[in-house]
């Protein structure tokens, strides 16, 4: 995960090896390269230079405060600077009420149908919750299909209705069940398209407005950069949701999409996913994620 920003990183630190203390010169040197590591990694432009601006004015106000050499100085203040990026502290998903109503969006393939599967999979062995999960598809039999697999493969009821074409009508419907059957949290998995299109917002918005969740999550593949920022925000404008789930971070990705996500929606990042199993996801939190970048 991030191992060429991480290099990069690094590689811009030594810079400083064996320079007795910070300098205009040398730090805008230092910079440069970072502000060109993270660009490589495609965090947009105005991302990477306020980064290296905060970067600098710390770094230089510090100066003369400290005993440590420059390099360390530097990385620690990069540290607080990408935790900050990332939105700070770890905020929790709220799966609480009667029941806690989680609402799952994003495009097709964005890894949805699967998270759907590992949170309810988490909630049930972490949490001790006792879930219920709906495919709300209408489109896709094939999606249907597959949260059936994943919910008999978890021992977790799968809600569906392949007769009903009204999303709205599932959701709604499998609310009513999940309380008449002691179900404490119900996720529902909604449609996705490969590309951002008024139907499917217009849907999920509707869905959204009619069983009022608890928590409306959007995921996104990790391995799309830029793409992923851009549809975050879409979605954003749209359903107004409560935290991103970072899919697919075990692939090769370049780790724009976690430094930016946080500044373009504020949104923050709940959870990342970092395989194709079941227990494959992690809580995110930003100041562990900025050790990794960081080494
Ligand atoms: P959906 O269309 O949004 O419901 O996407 P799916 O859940 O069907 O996922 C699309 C593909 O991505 C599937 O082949 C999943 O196995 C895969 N996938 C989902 N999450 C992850 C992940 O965290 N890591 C990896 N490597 N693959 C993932």
């Amino acid at each position: 995960m991030f191992e060429n920003l991480s290099e990069r990183f690094d590689r811009a630190f030594k810079v400083l090896k064996g320079q007795g203390q910070i300098t205009e010169i040398n730090v805008a040197e230092t910079l440069k390269e970072v502000r060109r590591a993270l660009l490589d990694a495609d965090v947009n432009f105005k991302t990477a230079k306020e980064f290296t601006t905060k970067v600098k004015d710390k770094a230089i106000g510090r100066n003369v405060l400290t005993t440590v050499s420059p390099s360390q100085l530097l990385t620690k203040i990069c540290h607080e600077e990408l935790v900050e990026l990332m939105g700070g502290e770890h905020e929790d998903i709220n799966f609480k009420g009667n029941p806690g109503i989680i609402l799952m969006s994003g495009l097709q393939g964005s890894g949805k149908t699967t998270f759907s599967g590992k949170l309810a999979n988490w909630l049930k062995n972490k949490q001790r919750k006792n879930p219920l999960l709906v495919a709300c598809d209408v489109y896709r039999p094939a999606a249907i299909d597959q949260l059936h697999v994943l919910g008999e493969q978890l021992g977790v009821e799968v809600f569906s209705n392949r007769e009903e074409k009204d999303p709205v009508k599932i959701a709604q419907a499998a609310i009513t069940y999940a309380k008449s059957n002691g179900f404490n949290v119900v996720i529902v998995d909604t449609a996705g398209r490969l590309a951002i299109d008024e139907k499917m917002m217009d849907e999920i918005a509707a869905v959204k407005q009619a069983i009022n969740p608890t928590e409306t999550l959007f995921v996104v593949d990790a391995m799309t950069g830029q793409d992923a920022v851009n549809t975050a925000k879409a979605f954003n404008d749209k359903i107004n949701f409560d935290g991103v789930i970072l899919t697919k971070l075990d692939g090769d990705t370049r780790g724009g999409a976690a430094l930016t996500i946080k500044t373009v929606v504020d949104k923050p990042i709940k959870f990342v996913g970092t395989g194709e199993k079941m227990d494959a996801l992690d809580i995110f939190y930003p100041s562990r994620m900025a050790d990794r970048i960081l080494g």
